[in-house]
Order: structure tokens, then C-alpha cells, then sequence
């Protein structure tokens, strides 16, 4: 049913979590996996996964950092027992590059967490995920 799920990180633990239930899904259906990564500049200071940034970081340090999230999940699925996996690290706003992403490779399951690295609390759904939700051409299964 699933061929080709998009499993979005921004290397928090609720992407871990999205990253676990994906690779759960690919073995049962036999998907490949497609993990996609923006580097978000937040404020003065970038934030890749748990790691800041000074700003103005170069291109180098941004692609670094964010190759260091890909590099993570990669890790995570490879443990998961999936080996049938690609990844891309994308540029911009994180919901425009993951619904592209999902367009181009035709996926028909985007995984990605209910919240993120986010600090506001009290938010039951995170920014990335509910404009995703909208504007997906597939199914979005948010984790929590
Ligand atoms: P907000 O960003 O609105 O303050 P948040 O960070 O808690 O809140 P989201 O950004 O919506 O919530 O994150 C939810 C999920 O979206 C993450 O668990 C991850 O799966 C995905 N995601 C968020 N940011 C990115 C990103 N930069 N690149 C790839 N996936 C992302
Ligand atoms: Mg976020």
C-alpha cells in the first residue's frame, strides 16, 4: 500500500519517534524510505537538531550542520533494520520543501511528528506539520 514514505526530521526526539514508525511501516509494506531535512535559521542563531549555530553561519556550516541531522536518521534507520533509504537535504521553508519532496518522488505517506524542536508550549500541533497537512498530495501520519 505505502511504496514510498517521506519520513521529515528536524532532529528532535518527536522526529526520532516519526523515524521509528516509518521504518515500522516500510517493513511491513515493503516502502522505500525518503528522509528530508531543512535547516531552519531561527532568530540570530540557527538551530540544526540540538545544535546552535552562531550566526552569520556560511553555506558550509549550514550544510554541515544539517548533514549532521541526515547523518542521525540514517543512523536511526539503519538500526531500524531498513536499509532501502535515500535522504535530501532541502533548503527554504521546511512544510514547502517536504510537500515538494513528497510531489517530486511521488511519495504516498509523508511521517513526521505532532511537535518538534518548538518551544511554545501548549502546542498540540506544530507549525511544519499542520501546513503540511494542508497542502500534502498524500497521507500525513503525525506521532507523537
Ligand atoms: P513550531 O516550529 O511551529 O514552533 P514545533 O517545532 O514543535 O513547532 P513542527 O515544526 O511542526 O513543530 O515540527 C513537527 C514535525 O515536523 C517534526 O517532528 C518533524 O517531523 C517535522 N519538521 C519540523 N521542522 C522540520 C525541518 N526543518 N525539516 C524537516 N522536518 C521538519
Ligand atoms: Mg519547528
Amino acid at each position: 500500500m505505502f511504496e514510498k514514505i517521506i519520513v521529515a526530521t528536524d532532529g528532535s526526539d518527536h522526529a526520532s519517534e516519526a523515524i521509528r514508525v516509518a521504518c515500522d511501516l516500510a517493513k511491513k509494506y515493503g516502502s522505500k524510505l525518503h528522509i528530508v531535512h531543512t535547516p531552519q535559521a531561527i532568530g540570530d542563531t540557527l538551530i540544526v537538531g540540538y545544535t546552535a549555530v552562531p550566526v552569520p553561519p556560511t553555506k558550509e556550516e549550514i550544510e554541515k550542520a544539517g548533514r549532521e541531522v541526515i547523518g542521525a536518521a540514517e543512523a536511526e534507520i539503519r538500526e531500524a533494520g531498513v536499509s532501502d533509504f535515500t535522504s535530501q537535504l532541502v533548503s527554504g521553508d521546511p512544510a514547502h520543501a517536504i510537500v515538494e519532496e513528497a510531489k517530486a518522488c511521488k511519495a504516498d505517506l509523508i511521517v513526521m511528528g505532532r511537535r518538534g524542536l518548538g518551544s511554545l508550549t501548549g502546542l498540540l500541533v506544530g507549525s511544519t506539520t499542520t501546513k503540511v497537512a494542508q497542502l500534502a498530495p498524500c497521507a500525513v501520519l503525525t506521532v507523537k
